[in-house]
């Protein structure tokens, strides 16, 4: 008999997989809570198109996309600015988010996927230690395997019982909340960095940009603590001072959302059930790009879900899904979860004295959606021995950097022993050793 898939939420990785997997034979449905033809926020996206090809996925019509502009990176005092260098052959696309959902879900649906709208999903349905289904606002649906493809907040995850061991939700600087409108452009000022990121501006733990785009500037706000539409206006009169381009008028979006900065779950999988995507929190933590690495992750998958052929959809054969994750992506971005910790205990001094004493160059500023670890910083020996001094240099980051620096040497040490089979032990103590590394209390 035809196996059946459910997948909770129409996530970027949910329905890369789907698509895949209803190609190979299995019956899958999709399960979303909002209407045909809504799905997206109202701006732009950026994302490493190699992904695409990974997950089998062709890539869209050349005028649905352009190539990303490099960003300039600042401190808070905007001294000075490093600009990334990505590779032409590593160029990120932009393209409009609904634009990339309606080449995935067409891609999906030319598959063979059904999809279901307007269909909330509540929770889990589990009989002992196995998901069986799920619960929705139009009913209980049972599957063989029920993808969770629901977005950070989950109800999938969030309702399993605590004894499958899979964490709830991410706790409050785990994310980001984030505040993105396209503004009026106020006037035609030459502009001396096109897309600028700057950290900590104003002294406020968190992230903004600010892209001068030809007919129209776009505002990026992030924190890690709720904010409102008055502390908008607020920071963006701020940022008018340096970017005389970002008028006061709204064109475009204006929503306050969240994005997942953490390390990936503990735990992805258990008896009937996998989570992909935001679900798994799968973004680069410090930028929270997720494109990408969930459609990577609904290849590992597939593959894992094909490899079962027994049908089985336990944790021991799905487990391969996480191991094979995390050696390609979690092992590279769990040590960025780690250091992202730094970056929510430094003060603006701190960060400005890493920016104007040349710490970090344009080098390693190359961070991007398809960034797979530290290591891809692009340092040398002599690179470090100049930052150490530098370090040395300035007594409160010289306290700051040690705790940071076994935070990352226990998350990589974590990520390299991963069990590669399950045995309820191996991932008891693997969860131990893994969680430890991002044990945080915030200070203030
Ligand atoms: C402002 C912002 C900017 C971003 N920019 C980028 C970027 O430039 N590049 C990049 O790579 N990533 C970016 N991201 C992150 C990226 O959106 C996610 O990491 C990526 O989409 C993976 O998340 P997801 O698809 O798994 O989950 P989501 O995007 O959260 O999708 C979850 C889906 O499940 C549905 N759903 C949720 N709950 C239920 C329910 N109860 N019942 C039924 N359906 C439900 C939702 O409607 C949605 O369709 C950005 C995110 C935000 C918020």
């Amino acid at each position: 008999m035809e196996k059946k898939i459910i997948v909770a939420g129409l996530g970027h990785g949910g329905i890369a997989a789907a698509a895949q997997l209803s190609k190979a034979g299995f019956d899958v449905t999709v399960y979303e809570m909002k209407s045909e033809g809504t799905l997206g926020y109202d701006w732009t996206d950026i994302f490493a198109p190699d992904a695409l090809a990974y997950a089998g996925i062709p890539m869209p019509s050349p005028d649905k996309f352009e190539y990303k502009e490099n960003m300039t990176f600042f401190g808070p005092s905007e001294h000075i600015g490093y600009c990334q260098h990505v590779p032409q052959d590593k160029l990120e696309i932009k393209l409009e988010r609904r634009d990339i959902y309606e080449h995935l879900i067409n891609h999906a649906v030319s598959c063979g996927v059904k999809i279901v709208y307007d269909c909330k999903v509540l929770s889990p349905l589990v009989i002992g230690s196995r998901v069986i289904g799920i619960k929705t606002e139009k009913g209980d649906f049972y599957a063989d395997l029920v993808i969770d493809a629901c977005g950070m907040n989950s109800p999938v995850r969030s309702n399993l019982p605590s004894a499958f061991g899979i964490e709830k939700g991410p706790l409050r600087h785990e994310k980001i909340t984030i505040f993105r409108a396209f503004y009026n452009k106020a006037s035609d000022a030459e502009v001396e960095a096109k897309f600028k990121v700057c950290l900590l501006k104003d002294g406020i733990t968190g992230v903004s940009w600010v892209a001068s785009e030809d007919d129209y500037t776009d505002l990026l706000i992030g924190r890690f603590a709720d904010f409102d539409i008055d502390e908008v206006n607020r920071f963006a009169d701020i940022l008018r001072k340096t970017n005389p381009r970002l008028g006061t008028e709204i064109v475009r979006g204006g929503q306050f959302v969240e994005i997942p900065t953490r390390q990936p779950l503990s735990q992805m999988v258990c008896d009937g059930y996998a989570a992909i995507g935001d679900s798994a929190f799968m973004t680069v933590p410090v930028i929270g790009s997720g494109i990408a690495n969930s459609l990577k992750a609904s290849r590992i998958l597939t593959e894992t879900v094909l490899a079962d052929t027994a049908c089985l959809f336990n944790i021991e054969t799905l487990w391969s899904y996480q191991y094979n994750y995390f050696k390609m992506l979690g092992s590279g971005l769990a040590p960025l979860a780690a250091a992202k910790l730094l970056l929510l205990d430094l003060t603006a001094d701190e960060v400005d004295y890493i920016f104007d004493s040349g710490m970090i160059n344009e080098d390693n500023i190359t961070i991007g959606s398809d960034f797979t670890g530290l290591t891809k910083i692009n340092t040398n020996l002599t690179d470090i021995i100049t930052k150490g001094m530098r370090v040395c240099k300035y007594p409160p980051l010289l306290r700051k950097l040690p705790s940071s620096g076994l935070r990352i040497s226990k998350a990589i040490g974590a990520c390299a022993v991963i069990p590669k089979r399950y045995s309820p032990d191996a991932l008891k103590n693997w969860k131990k050793m893994y969680e430890a590394a991002f044990r945080y209390n915030r200070k203030g």
